[in-house]
């Protein structure tokens, strides 16, 4: 049997990634979408174990000390990691895996599981994504400057991506997303 593909998006805070990943995934069921853990606070309406597992500073260290998390990493002054045990669990049982994570915890996903299909959303331009992430209403301006500042370095990076998704029209980018995972699929390596 084939192993699983491992699907990583990434891009910077407010480039709409959520919003891609809402029109894309209820399409794709039998996808295992990965829920983070993470030490920032709930946002109105989150809940643990749905957006988030939501952990103390402790809890989260632990966690990563006992080697729990496939990568982590600090992002404006929170905490971020992918619980480890439940994505290879799912890969080794040839379901596919989506992770939403943010640069650097993707940089060690590459080098740790080269095999994966890392994919970078992209804002449309600097002006939209400030645009966005103001509009989004979800944190108070010192943090959109800290998150804006921090798509600077992001942006540098998508480069080193199997496949960059410009997100200027919501719908579009979840066809592009959904074209990447059908051409993956049928890769002759995986259709042994
Ligand atoms: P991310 O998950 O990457 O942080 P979100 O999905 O929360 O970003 O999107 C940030 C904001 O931008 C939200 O308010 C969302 O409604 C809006 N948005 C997302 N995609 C688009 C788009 N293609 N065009 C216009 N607005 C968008
Ligand atoms: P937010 O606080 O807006 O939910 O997420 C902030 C950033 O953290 C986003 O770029 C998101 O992709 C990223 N993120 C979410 N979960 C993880 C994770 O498990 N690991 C890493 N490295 N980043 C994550």
């Amino acid at each position: 049997m084939n192993k699983g593909v491992l699907f990583l998006v990434s891009g910077p805070s407010g480039a709409g990634k959520g919003t891609v990943l809402k029109n894309f995934l209820p399409k794709h069921p039998d996808m295992f979408y990965s829920i983070s853990a993470t030490t920032r606070a709930p946002r109105p309406g989150e809940e643990n174990g749905v957006q988030y597992y939501f952990m103390t500073a402790a809890e989260f260290e632990k966690l990563r000390m006992e080697g729990g998390f496939l990568e982590s990493a600090t992002f404006c002054g929170n905490s971020y990691g992918t619980p480890r045990a439940a994505v290879m669990e799912k890969l080794e049982k040839g379901i596919d895996v989506l992770l939403e994570i943010e640069v650097q915890g993707a940089l060690q996903v590459m080098e740790n599981y080269p095999e994966g299909i890392f994919i970078f959303i992209a804002p449309p331009s600097m002006d939209e994504l400030r645009t966005r992430l103001v509009g989004r209403q979800t944190e108070e301006a010192s943090v959109i400057e800290t998150r804006l500042a921090r798509a600077e370095e992001e942006m540098a990076l998508a480069e080193k991506y199997t496949y960059i998704v410009v997100n200027d029209i919501a719908e579009r980018a979840a066809e592009d997303l959904e074209a990447i995972l059908v051409a993956e699929k049928l890769r002759t390596a995986r259709r042994k």
